[in-house]
């Protein structure tokens, strides 16, 4: 393709809004545009790249038996209204107003809709559905680019089954078939064990790339691979000091003192003998939840401890509810519900707030003396801290979701009434499995993983072009002449040739647009080289360059350099 003769709008500049590689990259270099908030543009050089990640994912589900269909977008209303997603999605469900439509941000109704009466006895089962298309989702805060957006392009697969022992077969190719997907697009990324949220269902992983524009944070040991999301992270944690003897509770007058790390530093006692008390309301009822030394509240573990609405108190709430400031508050003579952290069971001879202000109380044994505690995994997981299954080192980091698996079960076949004649021709509902992929976000990532302080790095199989053809000085009859003879010579032996044929173009202008669209070989044609016969070649990646024989150069561009 002929660069003086495509849209490839590139940017010197960084654009405003863009924070992160990826998105700056994919603005700089011409693949996407934005729209508006969450909405973009492909443009013809992305959406080229998006095309091979899209026939990447074809082969894939079509290897697993997959079969390709195109569901609307838009959806009646009542059907979402069956199943109670109107309400689940709540916000982020675009409704046409006025009108009883929905924009799909998924598409697990539209496939039950198919299969009801469709899919009639166990004899029909299994099927593997697929497509890829446009999702909706009213993102409250779109953002890094086309990673979140409100209009994206997802690959959803669904499985329907007459048991579960099939959908756990299904589940399995799923599984498969993504990880061939994600290898073959070159992407480093690990799986993490997850809860199915707004989806329903039981068993469920994702498909997770690190990244600091992450919205999920996880913890991962590269040792064995264990990883789960700091919601729910275990690790081997170290228990509160137990002393062969309790001593009796005894006042400790600890003015300023308001950290565990002050209350440490005070007394010379280590933070396995202190406990830190947090307040939280809980359906409008105070709740002490304490924690060993500074270990942090892990507030989604609170949550599925306790049900209903929590929050913490406000400053003011605490102390009314205490008599103390934060800071202060312990768990002794608390009158309200009390939880602790399981390192804190078998703790005594402990450290915490007296619930006056400037005085802390020793010698606490939480079994003796606050008989009426109940003890949870409560606490957040932190890097450093050693991995439940092998105990080396966990690292805890922000990670983006690239693709989700998940055994639905039958709770959309159910809401639908989706049932099928088993082989004792019996009426049973269908079992459902559902898998998606963000397409943008495997291309979004793929730039996360692969770029340098030039511009995008591409390798193969993702790369637009092969071959990044310059003519520096197209003005010179023997450079334009023999880039052209490059440029048929090239194609003919089956490369694909972005060809930098602009005629008004400065040779720095050319080689920084080169290197931000990123191709993994430059030829560079120029008057002085092409005197001797010879045109320079260059390795994106290393940087490494080498003069060649123009003779010889469908030769040279088959060795490894
Ligand atoms: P997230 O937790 O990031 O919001 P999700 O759990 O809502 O994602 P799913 O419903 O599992 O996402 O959708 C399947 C896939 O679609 C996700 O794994 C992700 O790659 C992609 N995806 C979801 N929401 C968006 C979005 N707003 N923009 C781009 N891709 C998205
Ligand atoms: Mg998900």
């Amino acid at each position: 393709m002929r660069l003086s003769k495509s849209f490839i709008p590139t940017l010197k500049e960084v654009p405003n809004d863009a924070v992160i590689p990826s998105h700056i990259l994919m603005i700089r270099s011409g693949l996407v545009r934005q729209v508006s908030a969450g909405i973009y543009t492909w443009l013809p050089l992305g959406y080229k790249v998006l095309r091979k990640i899209m026939d990447i994912i074809r082969e894939e589900m079509n290897a697993i038996g997959g079969q390709e269909f195109h569901f609307p977008g838009l959806n009646p209303k009542e059907i979402w209204e069956q199943t109670g997603r109107v309400e689940a999605f709540g916000d982020i469900l675009f409704q046409i107003k006025n009108r009883e439509y929905v924009l799909a941000p998924t598409h697990e109704e539209i496939v039950a809709f198919h299969a009801k009466g469709s899919i009639v006895s166990y004899k029909d089962m299994p099927q593997i559905w697929y497509q890829i298309q446009t999702k909706f989702r009213n993102e409250p805060r779109p953002r890094s680019g086309v990673i979140r957006g409100r209009q994206f392009i997802m690959k959803d697969a669904y499985t329907l089954d007459k048991d579960t022992a099939g959908l756990d077969v299904g589940y399995a190719l799923h599984d498969k078939a993504y990880h061939s997907i994600f290898d073959r697009c070159g992407i480093k990324y690990f799986i993490v064990g997850a809860s199915s949220g707004a989806m329903g269902g039981s068993k469920s992983e994702e498909f997770m790339v690190k990244s600091s524009a992450g919205e999920d944070t996880v913890a991962y040991c590269e040792k064995c691979g264990y990883a789960a999301n700091a919601e729910v992270a275990e690790s081997v944690a170290v228990s509160a000091k137990h002393h062969a003897e309790s001593k009796t509770v005894y006042e400790i007058s600890t003015p300023d003192v308001k950290s565990i790390d002050e209350l440490c530093a005070f007394l010379k006692i280590d933070e396995h003998e202190t406990a830190k008390s947090r307040i939280y309301i809980h359906d409008g009822q105070p709740v002490l939840v304490l924690m060993l030394g500074n270990d942090e509240v892990n507030e989604t573990k609170l949550t599925s401890v306790l049900g209903g609405v929590v929050r913490p108190a406000h400053p003011d709430e605490l102390k009314e509810i205490t008599g103390a400031d934060a800071g202060s508050i312990g768990p002794i003579n608390f009158p309200h519900r009390t939880i602790a952290d399981n390192l804190l069971k078998e703790g005594n001879n402990l450290y915490s707030g007296a619930n006056k202000n400037d005085y802390h109380l020793g010698g606490i044994d939480l079994k003796r003396d606050a008989p009426k505690i109940e003890y949870f995994d409560l606490r957040t997981t932190e890097s450093g801290e050693k991995c439940i299954r092998c105990g080396s080192t966990l690292e805890v980091f922000k990670a983006i979701e690239l693709g989700h698996i998940f055994k639905l079960g039958t709770k959309y076949s159910e809401a639908l009434g989706v049932n099928f004649l088993d082989e004792n021709g019996k009426e049973k509902p269908i079992v459902m499995g559902s898998y998606g992929i963000g397409v943008d976000r495997v291309f979004a990532c793929f730039i996360e993983q692969n770029f340098d302080d030039k511009g995008i790095v591409w390798k193969e199989p993702l790369n637009p072009f092969d071959i990044h053809l310059i003519g520096l000085n197209m003005k010179n009859a023997l450079v334009s002449e023999s880039c052209e003879r490059i440029y048929i010579d090239l194609i003919a032996d089956g490369y694909e040739v972005l060809f930098d044929d602009r005629m008004d173009a400065s040779a720095g202008f050319k080689f920084n647009d080169a290197d931000l669209l990123g191709m993994p070989v430059q030829v560079i044609v120029g008057e002085k080289n092409l005197k001797d016969g010879k045109v320079e070649l260059k390795n994106r990646k290393s940087g490494q360059k080498k003069v060649v024989e123009l003779s010889k150069l469908l030769d040279q561009l088959q060795e490894p350099f």
